[in-house]
């Protein structure tokens, strides 16, 4: 470099440092202190979530630079994916027109849950489970279940809220809360995408939460897993990374191994597709329905008739092996 140039450009660092100078003294002098419109956060900028929880959006303020509340004009941008883990970045924006008047970012870290191992059962192990509850046998269900000690799982549909009181009741003695779905509505909508199936399992936990203080854990899908076939193919990896997927969002999936209710839809014919296993049983997992009363009041006899036969009943939980169609 010639000393000329040098110089020249000596000059205009000179130029650069008096306009830094100059623009440091405006703010000194006020001219940057003049109020400003403004979003404030609540909660943390910055924060982790446990994934397959509901999100909430911890919320915002905003105020123009005379102190109006302008909360209502706040877009936010970006979403938070729940179900799925990550790194999610909201962007919270009061704008006039093209100009931003002010903004503020969240970061939010789905984190992904960690279920407990899996144990195999002991043998004889039978887990009576009932789908499409509460509803009005739920009752009657968990008055047998009660008085021989047996403990049982529910697979709820949670937009059922004239019974939805009795969640509580079955946790308390004991059994498990497990969902089946919030809308037991066509199943083309339901597992035409992972969105609308997640939407309605976070809605349904919501509901379980509200009532209980707890998430569920173990789910079956309505149908069980062969008509979830649909919402399987839209996995590259099919099924077993959609059982994965579940199992980040902190639930196992249970389809069934014993179906006694289905060839004669009796009270009689219940019992006896039940007492008469091919095999003995190993880990039977026993769908019913507390929606159909016949089934209900093959209850009784169901369990004498296991009890005699030294089988012994549990309630799911997450350290169950999960039972799959595919
Ligand atoms: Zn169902």
């Amino acid at each position: 470099m010639s000393m000329r140039r040098r110089r020249h450009s000596s000059l205009i660092s000179l130029l650069l440092a008096l306009t830094l100078l100059l623009s440091v003294s405006a703010a000194a002098f006020g001219e940057e202190a003049a109020p400003k419109a403004q979003i404030e956060l609540k909660g943390e900028a910055e924060l982790n979530w446990v994934c397959g929880e509901p999100w909430h959006e911890p919320g915002f303020t905003a105020a123009d630079a005379e102190g109006k509340s302008r909360t209502a004009d706040v877009t936010v941008e970006g979403e938070v994916i729940p179900w799925r883990p990550g790194d999610y970045e909201l962007r919270y924006v009061l704008a006039e027109g093209d100009e931003v008047l002010a903004e503020a970012a969240r970061l939010v870290h789905v984190e992904a849950q960690i279920l407990p191992e899996t144990v195999q059962p002991p043998k004889g192990t039978i887990c009576l489970t009932f789908d499409d509850g509460p509803c009005a046998y739920t009752e009657e269900a968990l008055e047998v279940l009660g008085r021989y000690g047996v403990k049982a799982t529910f697979f709820i549909v949670a937009n059922q809220t004239k019974y939805l009181h009795l969640l509580p009741k079955i946790l308390e003695q004991g059994h498990t809360l497990g969902i089946h779905c919030y809308d037991h509505r066509s199943y083309e909508w339901l597992y035409k995408n992972e969105r609308n199936y997640f939407t309605d399992l976070m809605t349904a936990q919501e509901i379980v939460y509200q009532y209980t203080g707890q998430y569920a854990h173990v789910v079956r899908f309505p149908g069980g897993s062969r008509t979830a076939s649909f919402l399987a193919a839209t996995f590259p990896g099919g099924y077993e990374e959609m059982y994965r997927v579940m199992r980040d969002a902190g639930v196992r999936v249970y389809d069934w191994n014993v179906q006694p209710e289905s060839s004669t839809k009796t009270t009689e014919g219940t019992f006896i597709d039940f007492s008469n296993p091919k095999e003995p049983y190993e880990y039977a997992v026993v769908l019913q329905h507390d929606a159909r009363l016949f089934s209900v009041k093959a209850l009784e006899s169901m369990i004498e008739w296991a009890l005699g036969e030294g089988y012994t009943f549990a309630a799911l939980d997450e350290t169950y092996p999960e039972v799959h169609f595919e």
